[in-house]
């Protein structure tokens, strides 16, 4: 008997070595114990030059109605890519189009195994971020300042009074940059970044440096404080901590913590920490992230990109060792949130029971290759990409 699942889930394919590790994911994994409606939408960059990128934006309203999706990882074409699949043109990036359309926040976390030890040593539980993905050093404009004159900040209201900071008067030539943020965006952030915390019974960091940016930092700071008090009966019930600290004080902190947290960072901040953590962590196809909108909507997906060096051995026909890990917690991710959204237990056990099979089987030595110089004790070999799948998949069946 196969498990049923009430509501349709929104499934974005994708391209290259993850693409077919996704058929195998699909077929070995899932469809052989779910009764479940996939609502599918193929992401291959070939078809999204076909339909002039109005796929990526169906899926996203997909996902807007039936409030779970799971993606694939996607080419964001460049000049290459043009010309090797002979694109009209650079289609954007399909994460940015769904972060648009769904206001989300990205959640990054890292999958632990107990022998896969971590570059910090007290790191045992995942560190998971969360990185405001608007605004400040992304959508900035500098300027170089040729020699000597007066470089200010001019804000004109719609009624047309105007407002004059002077940022330097230059003696030579130098820099200038203009940065900005909205209220909007990031209460959009903070309420995102509350829900997540809650939805997984982790303590809520947000860092700045407010002591120097008296402005700028000091406003992050006090709409998170603001949507922190709105949900302050929540966050009790529920037993999650929020803290607000230095950013400096929150990097230092974060070397001596066990983790467990989730690390909310401002955009530039989650760009550079969020690639620290990861490494920390190990391997890229250990890595899980979901897109969280603040109305509650869910995209989940590797963190990792389409592994087109693996694709490539794999067209001439060479065995490849694609660890699929990451992308099967996506699947596990969405199924076992909507699960929880229909009130299906045997869905999300279902879930459990398969991300759980993954972990033992890790922890008994059974991994692909970007995993062997990571693992304690070192396995005597590793599984190709179809192996391992094998090998979660008859796990799966003894377990269920
Ligand atoms: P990548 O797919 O992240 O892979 C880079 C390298 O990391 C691989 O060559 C491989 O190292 C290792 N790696 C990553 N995932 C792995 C996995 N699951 N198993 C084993 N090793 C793994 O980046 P890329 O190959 O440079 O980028 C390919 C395409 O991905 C680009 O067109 C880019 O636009 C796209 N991309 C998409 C997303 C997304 O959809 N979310 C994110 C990032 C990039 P070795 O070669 O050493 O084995
Ligand atoms: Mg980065």
């Amino acid at each position: 008997m196969k498990i049923k699942v009430k509501t349709p889930i929104v499934e974005l394919d994708g391209d290259e070595m993850t693409r077919i590790v996704w058929q195998m994911i699909k077929e070995k994994l899932i469809l052989p114990h779910l009764d479940i409606q996939l609502e599918y939408y193929d992401l291959g960059v070939k078809h999204r030059d076909d339909t002039d990128d109005q796929v990526t934006v169906d899926a996203a309203n997909a996902i807007k109605k039936w409030g779970v999706g799971v993606k694939c990882a996607t080419i964001t074409p460049d000049q290459d890519r043009i010309a090797e699949y002979n694109l009209k043109k650079a289609w954007p990036s399909p994460n940015g189009t769904l972060r648009a359309i769904l206001d989300g926040t990205v959640f990054r976390k890292p999958i632990i195994a107990r022998n896969i030890q971590s570059a910090v040593r007290s790191w045992k539980k995942p560190v998971t971020i969360g990185r405001h993905a608007y605004g400040d050093l992304y959508k900035s404009v500098d300027f170089v300042v040729p020699g000597p004159g007066k470089a200010e900040l001019v804000y004109t209201s719609e009624k047309g009074d105007e407002t004059r900071l002077t940022v330097h008067d230059f003696k030579g030539g130098g820099i200038i940059m203009g940065m900005h943020n909205t209220d909007a965006s990031i209460r959009s952030f903070a309420k995102a970044c509350i829900a997540y915390a809650l939805d997984q019974k982790m303590e809520l960091w947000f860092a700045a440096k407010d002591t120097i940016s008296k402005k700028y930092h000091a406003r992050f700071k006090d709409i998170f404080a603001e949507e922190i008090a709105k949900a302050d009966a929540q966050l009790k019930a529920a037993g999650v901590n929020y803290r607000y600290m230095l950013i400096d004080d929150a990097v230092a902190q974060l070397m001596k913590h066990e983790g467990g947290m989730l690390w909310a960072t401002t955009n530039y901040d989650g760009d550079v920490f969020s690639d620290m953590v990861a490494a920390g962590f190990g391997s890229l196809g250990m890595m899980t992230s979901v897109l969280v909108s603040p109305d509650g909507k869910y995209e989940y997906e590797a963190a990792h990109g389409t592994v087109k060096r693996h694709y490539y051995e794999h067209l001439k026909g060479n065995p490849t060792s694609t660890n699929s890990v990451a992308s099967i917690f996506a699947w596990t991710g969405a199924i076992r949130k909507r699960g929880e959204l229909d009130g299906s237990p045997d869905v999300v056990r279902f879930a459990d029971v398969l991300d759980k099979g993954i972990v033992d089987l890790i922890e008994e030595g059974v991994v692909t290759k970007d995993l062997v110089n990571l693992v304690q004790p070192k396995p005597s070999g590793y599984e190709s990409t179809a192996g391992f799948i094998d090998r979660v998949a008859e796990r799966l069946s003894k377990t269920l």
